[in-house]
């Protein structure tokens, strides 16, 4: 079913089974002669159904649109595959597009994965059932690349790109200042907080994450449209929030640790997780693997910021507090 947000600006909402994010938020803008697509759900049919649907009331001609990949996560990219045609303009960030473009290299994260604690067949389960795997575009088009600055316009939206890096590398808002509007992807949710995560030593996720809600917190905005879950106006009630929800996760960090060397697998085992499960050993594979990514994106802000110590072992990585 698709909703009017203002004129000329419609959400469909596309269910994601299984994930705790529940839907994704697909925004439309549709002009006269062209429309824009904003994200577009995982690369599976029950997304393709809701999203066929929701264009269908619009009255939406596929060959006359084009899309926004805020980032490049598979919940927001996969579907494209099977929506674009050859007059589509397919844009997405230029740093997030790398992982498209390049082979991108599963066996480095594998074995970043192995130094931080995984066991080699518990890490094999959770690289087979991720969704972001599972569900990524098949068919990749060629994309318009987007920078910090690059501006879109679309009837009389007229949305510039903010490079906001954190939830992904190349993760990119767009702004439409005249109506003071910001879709806002995964940098900024409402009801759940955006997944933080490292998968390599060099990219400090969180320590960018908070630069970029830094960047956004003071721009004159009514209403932030999300990538998943609602709407909302305080922009920056909710930066500031997300910021001490941060803080609060390094200190939890830090006190798990206490006088401890423990691996980034082991840390991510004692922290509490919003999750229904009972202890660590029911927690999904694929879940695991998130919280393992979100423990090393706040060990490697703590590091940054000298409060604790990564030791290179052979087999495994550990950290202690200085
Ligand atoms: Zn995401």
């Amino acid at each position: 079913m698709a909703e009017e947000i203002m004129p000329g600006l419609f959400r469909i909402i596309i269910p994601l089974p299984n994930s705790p994010l529940k839907d994704l938020n697909s925004y439309v803008i549709k002009s006269d002669d062209r429309n824009l697509i904003i994200d577009t759900g995982f690369n599976r049919s029950i997304c393709f159904d809701a999203m066929e649907k929701g264009l269908h009331d619009l009255n939406i001609d596929l060959s006359k649109t084009d899309f926004m990949l805020t980032h490049m996560h598979s919940d927001h990219t996969g579907l494209v595959s099977r929506l674009f045609t050859e007059t589509s303009i397919v844009y997405i960030g230029r740093i997030d597009s790398r992982v498209f473009n390049e082979n991108i290299n599963w066996n480095d994260m594998l074995d970043y994965a192995l130094h931080n604690g995984f066991q080699l067949e518990e890490l094999i389960k959770a690289a087979e059932s991720h969704p972001g795997f599972k569900y990524r575009p098949r068919k990749i088009p060629e994309f318009t690349l987007l920078d910090d600055g690059s501006v879109i316009q679309m009837g009389n939206y007229r949305l510039k790109c903010l490079l906001t890096p954190g939830h992904t590398e190349g993760h990119i808002c767009l702004y439409e200042e005249e109506k003071q509007i910001l879709f806002s992807g995964d940098h900024i949710l409402y009801d759940i907080t955006p997944h933080i995560e490292s998968w390599s030593y060099e990219v400090n996720s969180l320590k960018n994450y908070m630069s970029s809600l830094d960047m956004v917190r003071n721009l004159p905005v009514k209403l932030v449209l999300p990538g998943h879950r609602n709407f909302f106006t305080d922009l920056k009630g909710r930066v500031d929030e997300l910021k001490e929800h941060h803080e609060m996760r390094a200190l939890e960090v830090l006190d798990v640790l206490g006088k401890k060397t423990m691996s980034a697998y082991d840390i991510a085992a004692q922290m509490t997780w919003d999750i229904d499960c009972e202890n660590w050993e029911q927690f999904p594979t694929a879940q695991k693997w998130f919280a393992v990514g979100e423990a090393i994106a706040h060990l490697l802000y703590l590091q940054s910021d000298g409060q604790i110590i990564r030791h290179q072992g052979e087999q495994t990585d550990t950290y202690s507090a200085v």
